[in-house]
C-alpha cells in the first residue's frame, strides 16, 4: 500500500469512528458491540466507564457518593470537541448506568445529559485531563489501604510483594495536603506533581490513576489497593519488611510492561461480564 493511500485510508477510518473507539481502549475482544462513528464511541465510552463505577463499587474501593471516574470521549453528536464524561452529583456509583453519565465541555459546562458533577470532580479531572491529554481517563479514589498508606509521614509503596513492583518508576507522591479540591488551582497543582506517572497518591487523601485506556486506570487501582494491603499488613508485624532488590525488579519491568496492558483488559473486562450477569441495568 502506498503511503498516500494509506493516509487516505486511515483518515476515511477516522471519519467513520473506528480509530476514535481506541482513544479510551485497548483492541482486546469486547463483550459490547457498539456501532462506527462518533456516537459508537460516545457509547463505548460510556459503557466501560460505568462499569468501572459499578465494578469498583463492587469491590468496595470507593466512598459513598464522592470520588470520581472520568473518560475524554468523543461527543456523541460529532462535535469537533471531545467530552469529559463523568458521573452526576448525588448518584451512588450503584446507580450509574451508560446513560446517566454527563458530559462537560473543557469550561465544565454540562453539553451531554442532565445535571452536573459535585464540583471537585471537575476541578481535579478537568485540570488533569487538560494536562495530560493522551491519558484520556482519570479515576479518583479514597480506597482504604492506599488510603490508610497515605495517612503515614512516610507514605512509599514499598517492593515488598509481587503486586508491588508492578508500580516501580511509576507512582508520584504528593506529601502537602491542601485542604478539599474547590479550585481548578488544585487540580493544575495536582497534575504538575502526577507529571509523567501513572499514579499519584495524595497524602492525607487518596490516590489518583490515570492512563489511556479505562482499563488500564481500573487495573491500577485494584493492584494498588492490594499492594498497600500487604504491605500494611507486613507493617503491622513491626518486623523489618523484606525488599525485593533493585535489579531484580530492573530485570522484571520491561517484561511487565509489555504485557500490561493485556492483563489490565483481561481484568476489567471479566469484571464487566460479571456486571453483565449481576447488574445487566448499567449498560441501560
Ligand atoms: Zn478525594
Amino acid at each position: 500500500m502506498s503511503g498516500l493511500r494509506g493516509v487516505m485510508l486511515a483518515k476515511a477510518a477516522m471519519r467513520r469512528g473506528r480509530l476514535l473507539t481506541r482513544a479510551f481502549t485497548s483492541n482486546h475482544p469486547k463483550p459490547y458491540t457498539v456501532p462506527e462513528g462518533s456516537w459508537g464511541s460516545n457509547r463505548a465510552a460510556r459503557l466501560e466507564l460505568a462499569a468501572a463505577y459499578r465494578g469498583l463499587d463492587h469491590l468496595g474501593l470507593n466512598e459513598g457518593v464522592s470520588n470520581h471516574l472520568s473518560v475524554m470521549a468523543p461527543r456523541a453528536d460529532g462535535g469537533d470537541e471531545e467530552v469529559m464524561l463523568v458521573f452526576p452529583e448525588g448518584l451512588h456509583w450503584r446507580e450509574v448506568t451508560a446513560s446517566n453519565l454527563v458530559g462537560l465541555d473543557s469550561e465544565a459546562k454540562t453539553v451531554e445529559g442532565e445535571g452536573s458533577p459535585e464540583t471537585t470532580a471537575s476541578c481535579i479531572h478537568l485540570s488533569i485531563h487538560k494536562m495530560r491529554p493522551e491519558t484520556k481517563v482519570v479515576m479518583h479514589t479514597h480506597q482504604p489501604y492506599v488510603t490508610a498508606l497515605a495517612c503515614l509521614e512516610d507514605f512509599e509503596i514499598r517492593p515488598v510483594h509481587q503486586n508491588s513492583l508492578r508500580f516501580w518508576n511509576r507512582v508520584a507522591y504528593d506529601p502537602s495536603y491542601q485542604g478539599v479540591a474547590y479550585a481548578f488551582e488544585e487540580g493544575e497543582r495536582m497534575a504538575r506533581i502526577l507529571g509523567n506517572k501513572e499514579i499519584l497518591l495524595l497524602a492525607n487523601h487518596g490516590v489518583i490513576s490515570v492512563a489511556s485506556t479505562v482499563s488500564m486506570a481500573f487495573e491500577n487501582l485494584y493492584f494498588l489497593e492490594r499492594a498497600a494491603m500487604v504491605q500494611m499488613l507486613a507493617m503491622a508485624t513491626q518486623k523489618k519488611l523484606r525488599e525485593v532488590p533493585e535489579e531484580v525488579i530492573r530485570a522484571m519491568a520491561p517484561h511487565y510492561m509489555k504485557r500490561a496492558q493485556n492483563y489490565a483488559d483481561d481484568l476489567f473486562y471479566a469484571i464487566y461480564r460479571l456486571l453483565q450477569q449481576s447488574q445487566p441495568d448499567f449498560e441501560k
